[in-house]
């Protein structure tokens, strides 16, 4: 567990030495023994809160967008006002890049139309300034007008007939290169002569880089890099069986790290503190490698607004675990859109508040700071400004309980990046497993969801981030089909296990290398101790039938049969590890047999000796392997005895250690547990609404009486708890190092406090 006076160190480190930290780490594959800032250990050294960089100790911001027209009618003081009453640390407002809205020198750099003879963004940095606010300068590095096209013609990305990129909506904008010298000559001209006139604390680039798929541009500099970097063109979209993908995918990534690093020596030459902030996000759908990301970014951003369609609430929450997995314990924070950033998207109306108040309430449960965001200087529609404000001033007022220090969870589930990315189940670019693309998140989001209904406390760990600092922090190691992962993933998991630690993995994990070159076995079959054939093909109708009894089977009594896992992995036992128990097959395969008419609905084939789960014990470490994909068929099926299996096997793994922090009750809630400045924080997430899994959430649906059991540390005593949201002391009882308590009822969000 990282402590405090590393944290500050590791802090302090990346503000006064940029040089000695080398971002950069072998790629995936080949994690290096000292992978990023955190790894920084200073033991002597106590550093003040002083010398720490100001966004270290950042939990409010908040961004007013603005668009070309407002500086005719902005009302600088009436937004400033707001804006402080929200108790801010820090205010994002618009500087430059495709507008400026002050009166810019950089040739190219195109002052606002309506700006007169204003200076909107001194005025703004002014009034920000006064109230006590940090500064942060909202950039927009991505698009550029005509007359730039016509003197830079090297800046912009073109299509392969040469012909720039116009935008999509504002098709008088054009879309510039990223190895183009307008990022390395441009951007930074602008960054310059900001930092000289106005006294901004920051520079946030929107839009840039993001971790979505990769851009493949023709411009003569991207031809360049194609020849001489990667061999080839690399194909348009995302395809890792491709050779010059997997190599533009490396040229790619360094390359947004480059640009990275240099904006940030560029923003501090003048100030020291100043920092610059890239655009992050994506939830846990990323194609780039946010692990890389987080190890050259000091403050991750996610620019993650909202959800639209049937996509899942607790989407902010995951987008925190993924950032907390790669910034360990560096500052995160996470836009919520004010505005209705739906399907479609309403840009100048509120979004539902009670989904607006969800979103800033995950975002402040998984440790990251809130960051409300509006569009506009002249709104119609007021009704967001108080949602914000009141949310902003109770968790002000609440502050110290959200100055983490460290997360108490002792499962950790393994963020398998690249499976999600890149798995495929064959050569054609349209054969992602499962059929579509957007499936590769959904193991992770069936065991992510028997976690939630089974109210375990766990984290994500990276999958480049397995070093034996992180996963020691852990009881059990979770993962959800990592089907694409490196020889030196695969030792790392094979050293925890080993180890003592104790190990659920399911379907193909471990069966491709780190870019889906196929093993034609699973590489962890040592650990799991079983043997893989091919993939049976997707079918429904088959089942898993209970052949003794086991721990994991609790609550299936009075059935023989369980719901067979859509796809798997033929495999059989090895039974060849003689230190370990020989493998416990409580569960067999009964293969598919047709679902109709109902004529023909019985087995052929009722009985096999082939393993739907193997369980082993060696020690404290126990190891549960299903070769089927009980996670994915679970989120998509909903049938609940794949999620109490799951359950059940996460119970198994723990032996007999007990949980750190449990919580009982009715109701599907998300929940954080938190060592803080002055104590401990429980955070409950009462997702209980029909709009659970689709958007908007209207309204809360409270939950009853919730009884918790919390471990503190040994000898600590603890003299008040504290519901924050409700605003009132919980009877509790303290033995030992167990405090129990009742929390009273969860309306939206409760954070109890243990002091
Ligand atoms: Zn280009």
């Amino acid at each position: 567990m990282i402590t405090r006076r590393e944290f500050l160190a590791a802090s302090s480190a990346s503000l006064f030495t940029p040089g000695a930290l080398d971002p950069r780490t072998p790629f995936a594959g080949a994690p290096s023994p000292r992978s990023g800032p955190a790894a920084v250990v200073t033991k002597d050294v106590t550093l003040a809160a002083a010398e720490q960089p100001w966004y270290a100790t950042m939990r409010r911001c908040g961004q007013l967008n603005l668009n070309e027209r407002d500086p005719q009618t902005l009302d600088v003081s009436s937004w400033i006002d707001y804006w402080a009453s929200l108790k801010l640390d820090a205010l994002l407002l618009n500087g430059g890049g495709i507008v400026a809205f002050y009166p810019t020198q950089v040739p190219y750099h195109h002052r606002s139309e309506f700006l007169g003879s204003r200076d909107l963004f001194g005025e703004l940095a002014a009034a920000t300034k006064a109230r006590g606010m940090r500064l942060v300068a909202r950039m927009d590095c991505n698009y550029a007008y005509e007359d730039a096209v016509k003197a830079h013609p090297e800046w912009f990305e073109r299509n392969r007939d040469g012909s720039p990129r116009p935008h999509g909506e504002s098709p008088w904008l054009f879309k510039t290169c990223m190895f183009s010298p307008y990022f390395t000559d441009q951007m930074p001209a602008i960054y310059r002569e900001i930092g000289e006139r106005y006294p901004v604390d920051g520079f946030f680039t929107n839009g840039w880089p993001s971790t979505g798929d990769l851009t493949v541009c023709h411009c003569e500099n991207c031809q360049r890099v194609f020849r001489e970097k990667v061999g080839a063109t690399p194909p348009d979209r995302v395809d890792a069986t491709n050779g010059y993908y997997r190599k533009y995918y490396d040229v790619y990534m360094d390359r947004v790290l480059e640009v990275w690093r240099r904006w940030q020596a560029v923003v501090t030459e003048k100030r020291p503190d100043s920092v610059y902030v890239g655009n992050l996000g994506g939830g846990i759908r990323t194609v780039k490698n946010v692990k890389r990301l987080g190890e050259v970014a000091r403050w991750f951003n996610a620019d993650h607004q909202g959800r639209g369609g049937d996509t899942v609430i607790w989407d902010c929450a995951q987008q925190g675990r993924v950032a907390q997995a790669v910034m360990d314990g560096r500052t995160v924070t996470n836009v919520t859109g004010a505005y209705s950033n739906s399907r479609p998207t309403w840009r100048h109306v509120s979004k539902a508040p009670a989904e607006t108040i969800m979103w800033m309430a995950q975002t402040a449960a998984s440790g990251m700071v809130p960051w409300f965001h509006w569009l506009g200087g002249a709104p119609e529609d007021m009704r967001w400004k108080a949602v914000g404000r009141d949310f902003f001033t109770w968790l002000a007022a609440n502050e110290p309980h959200f100055r983490n220090r460290r997360s108490i969870a002792d499962v950790a589930v393994l963020y398998p990046q690249r499976t999600i990315a890149f798995y495929r189940s064959g050569t054609q670019p349209r054969d992602w497993r499962g059929a579509e693309r957007a499936q590769t998140a959904d193991y992770l989001q069936g065991l992510y969801y028997a976690l939630l209904e089974g109210r375990v406390f766990f984290d994500f760990v990276h999958e480049d981030n397995l070093r034996p600092e992180t996963l020691g922090r852990y009881r059990a190691l979770l993962i959800p089909n990592a089907a694409y992962l490196s020889d030196n993933h695969c030792q790392r998991i094979r050293e925890y296990v080993a180890g003592g630690g104790s190990l659920l993995a399911t379907f193909e994990t471990s069966r491709y290398d780190e870019w889906g070159g196929d093993r034609f076995d699973l590489e962890l079959g040592d650990v799991f101790d079983a043997t893989a054939g091919d993939v049976a093909s997707p079918a429904g109708n088959s089942y898993m039938r209970i052949e003794s009894r086991h721990p994991t089977l609790t609550g299936f009594e009075e059935t023989a049969l369980l719901p067979g896992p859509e796809q798997r992995v033929a495999v059989r036992a090895r039974g060849v590890a003689p230190a370990a128990s020989a493998p416990l097959t409580p569960l067999t395969v009964v293969p598919y047999y047709p679902a109709f008419p109902p004529e023909m609905v019985f087995p052929r084939t009722p009985r096999t000796d082939q393993p739907a789960a193997l369980f082993r014990e060696n020690g404290r470490s126990r190891v549960a392997y299903f070769p089927g994909d009980i996670d994915r068929t679970f989120w998509r099926s909903g049938n609940p005895d794949l999620g109490l299996l799951l359950q059940n096997t996460v119970r198994w793994l723990r032996g007999t250690d007990r949980p750190p922090v449990s919580l009982d009750g009715d109701g599907i809630v998300e929940t954080f547990a938190w060592e803080t400045e002055p104590g401990y924080a429980l955070h409950i997430l009462n997702y209980t609404n029909p709009n659970m899994t689709r958007g908007f959430v209207r309204k809360f649906y409270a939950i009853g009486p919730q009884k918790a059991e919390f471990r503190v540390a040994a000898g600590r005593r603890i003299k008040e708890v504290r519901a924050l949201r409700a605003a009132r002391a919980v009877p509790f009882t303290q033995d030992g190092d167990i405090v129990r308590f009742e929390v009273p009822g969860v309306t939206d969000y409760e954070v109890v406090a243990l002091t």
